[in-house]
């Protein structure tokens, strides 16, 4: 696997690990005001299979350099079970946005989007071993080079930890029309509004500047 920093379709911007996974995809329809039952479904895919999810999984710090390697020589050797993890994965992420937009517009979770979190939760869980090392203790993962789903342990973490945060109350998405991204507004006066002000910002300047020239004739 070679990953081109220039290439690579990833951002992230969204502040939290779990925000992260939500926008690894190029953005989301968004439903008309007051008739969202459901988050916007998916306008592009960047997520393809296995080996983009361990792409982005490097490029987040969910796994190392060297973790991702190992991932990937075993994928190879294993490809259906790679392609199954893969769909856990999907689910995995459509489930944190699901129930993220649900906070977003104060509604309680779908049930099925909780389980699936709260299943991936206790694999996830079920990884972690206390080790003593250099005189401290710290928390690591089980067998990390050689269970395909390890990449999506620390984000199912980073959700659940988000979630029972006081930072929740932090979480936007973004406005903007094709785009449908969550971030963590961190800004002091809880004025961001966009997910990076380069994309979707400067595509509603730009559009709110023809407008206005349009009506100046
Ligand atoms: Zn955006």
């Amino acid at each position: 696997m070679t990953v081109d920093a220039q290439a690579q379709p990833f951002k992230f911007v969204g502040g939290a690990l779990c925000l992260d996974f939500v926008n690894s995809l190029g953005g989301r329809r968004r439903p008309p005001a007051g008739r969202r039952r459901r988050g916007g479904a998916i306008l592009r895919e960047k997520l393809l299979g296995y080996e983009e999810l361990l792409v982005w999984s490097r490029l987040s710090g969910a796994v190392t350099e060297r973790e991702a390697a190992a991932l990937a020589r075993m994928a190879r050797r294993r490809g259906s079970a790679a392609r199954a993890v893969f769909a856990r994965a999907f689910r995995l992420r459509e489930a944190i946005y699901q129930i993220f937009a649900a906070v977003l517009e104060g509604r309680a979770p779908r049930k099925a989007d909780l389980a699936t979190l709260n299943r991936e939760l206790a694999i996830a869980r079920g990884r972690e071993r206390l080790h003593f090392a250099d005189q401290q203790w710290v928390w690591r993962w089980d067998g990390e080079e050689t269970a395909l789903d390890r990449p999506l342990w620390p984000v199912a973490q980073s959700a659940a930890a988000l979630l029972a945060s006081p930072a929740l109350g932090r979480v936007r998405e973004c406005p903007g029309e094709r785009c449908g991204w969550l971030f963590l507004d961190q800004s002091k006066n809880r004025s961001r509004q966009w997910c990076a002000m380069r994309d979707c910002g400067n595509l509603a300047k730009v559009r709110r500047f023809r407008a206005r020239r349009a009506v100046a004739g």
